[in-house]
């Protein structure tokens, strides 16, 4: 098993402690310690027409531009160089992996950024250009859309670059709210998956955590919400670009609160659908939700969050089954996209994987909160899983992180089928055959979660 750099910097904010603390013993006691934060915002709505992500029936490139693309950055520390740290939320479906470590390559050209310090969240959203699918495209499309690559590239070099320049002395806080629009989409009968619906009253995650970024003068600079939700209020009949229910709740914010960078990051949302879904108008009902949530909990009181971050990161990989003949695998695919992918690998002549990866990280803030970044689609057992198992008063569960694989499919959805269980990690290590893995990988990445937290944060 490869363990990847695991860092334990302290991010103590030595020089500043002495120099940038408000005078004032009880002032400062009730206020987080100053931090050096800076929050920058870019345009990146596609100029041409491009193949979309996401559903399958959509065979044509986009009709136009209904809703603007950006891409946000937020930048912690980094006095000492190799303190920093930044959150890029991006309103795409899968920024490929590459595509991020060219990103990083740059920005580490001209300033120290460590890769578990560096988290890019996709959004998720359904309706705008699809980065991953090229094999399927014609010649021209491939074209247009290794162009939107390029541009997306220098565009995120340049927002992460921008937020680090922007740092001022600034404080920390967070509090946690609720919104109701995700719904658990998975229809079952007799305990078998049947197909997508919302279905009220099952299992979804309704929390919505709140970073609030300010400057010394209590001047907003940005506001962090996550929400366990896929962004797929407009389906595969739409056909124009549009950043979903997460675009309009940051222009919401944003036009709120006046000066403040507005961030989206996406929970534990694989198995939860918005609803009600199917239009820009539905899209902006959410959005409008999330905004209003967000203006009633500025009002309300916020922990202070202490500038001192350690991150860490070590991917989970599960070993691959042998793979069968490429004619029983043919076989097998069925309706499984993971699948597609893996056997179109071996028809390539890839060498079959080894090993399939779950990237894992955490960016733990002294004793007051915890946010876990896991990469790919897990659905919602994971974080009630976490947050029941950890202590979910002090963690904020980010998914989407980095890359966008498969499903993480948990017990209970290998156990009933269907959608995310085809489309799943498990599934793919196992050439489609239901996982048997022990332990089950639900309990691997639960495991590794617990093991990257310090003991502080175990539950009571
Ligand atoms: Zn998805």
């Amino acid at each position: 098993m490869r363990q990847t750099f695991v860092s334990q910097l302290r991010w103590v904010f030595c020089v500043a402690a002495g120099l940038l603390f408000v005078a004032g013993g009880a002032m400062q006691s009730a206020q987080a310690q100053l931090a050096l934060v800076g929050a920058a915002k870019v345009d990146i709505t596609p100029k041409q027409r491009v193949r979309m992500y996401g559903y399958g029936s959509r065979i044509t490139e986009s009709e136009g531009i209904a809703g603007r693309l950006k891409a946000k950055a937020l930048a912690i520390g980094g006095e000492k160089g190799e303190e920093l740290a930044v959150l890029l939320t991006v309103d795409s479906g899968d920024v490929p992996g590459e595509l991020r470590a060219e990103v990083l390559r740059r920005v580490q050209s001209k300033t120290p950024l460590k890769p578990e310090r560096f988290m890019l969240c996709n959004s998720h959203n359904h309706s705008c250009p699809d980065l991953t699918g090229t094999a399927s495209m014609t010649a021209a499309q491939s074209e247009r859309i290794t162009a939107y690559a390029r541009r997306l590239t220098d565009l995120l070099e340049k927002v992460v670059l921008d937020a680090i320049t922007a740092r001022r002395p600034g404080r920390l806080s967070w509090t946690r709210g609720t919104v109701g629009f995700a719904t658990n989409r998975r229809v079952l009968k007799d305990g078998g998956w049947t197909g997508f619906g919302c279905v009220g009253g099952a299992l979804a995650d309704h929390s919505l955590p709140l970073l609030r970024v300010v400057d010394e003068n209590d001047q907003l600079i940005a506001l962090v919400v996550n929400y366990a939700c896929h962004n797929t209020t407009l389906r595969g009949n739409f056909k124009q670009i549009h950043g979903d229910w997460a675009a309009s709740a940051q222009e919401f914010i944003e036009a709120d609160h006046p000066g403040a960078v507005a961030l989206v990051t996406i929970g534990c949302g694989g198995d939860s659908d918005p609803c009600p879904h199917g239009t820009v108008k539905l899209c902006e009902q959410h959005g409008r939700a999330m905004a209003d949530e967000v203006k009633r909990l500025l009002q309300g009181k916020f922990t202070p969050i202490t500038p001192e971050l350690v991150a860490r990161s070590r991917p989970l990989e599960v070993a691959c089954h042998e793979p069968p003949a490429l004619d029983e695998l043919r076989k097998r695919v069925g309706q499984s996209w993971a699948l597609g992918r893996v056997l179109a690998e071996l028809e390539r002549g890839q060498k079959p994987a080894k090993t399939r990866t779950v990237q894992i990280a955490t960016w733990v803030f002294g004793d007051d909160l915890a946010m876990v970044f896991l990469s790919d689609e897990p659905g919602v057992d994971y974080a009630l899983r976490i947050k029941s198992e950890l202590d979910g008063s002090r963690l904020w569960i980010n998914a989407y992180t980095n890359e966008i694989t498969y499903y993480i499919a948990s017990k209970r959805v290998l156990n009933e089928g269907g959608y995310e269980a085809r489309n799943s990690l498990s599934n793919t290590i196992s050439y489609g055959i239901p996982e048997r893995v022990q332990p089950p990988i639900e309990d691997r990445i639960v495991e590794r979660v617990r093991s990257l937290l310090p003991d502080g944060f175990a539950a009571d």
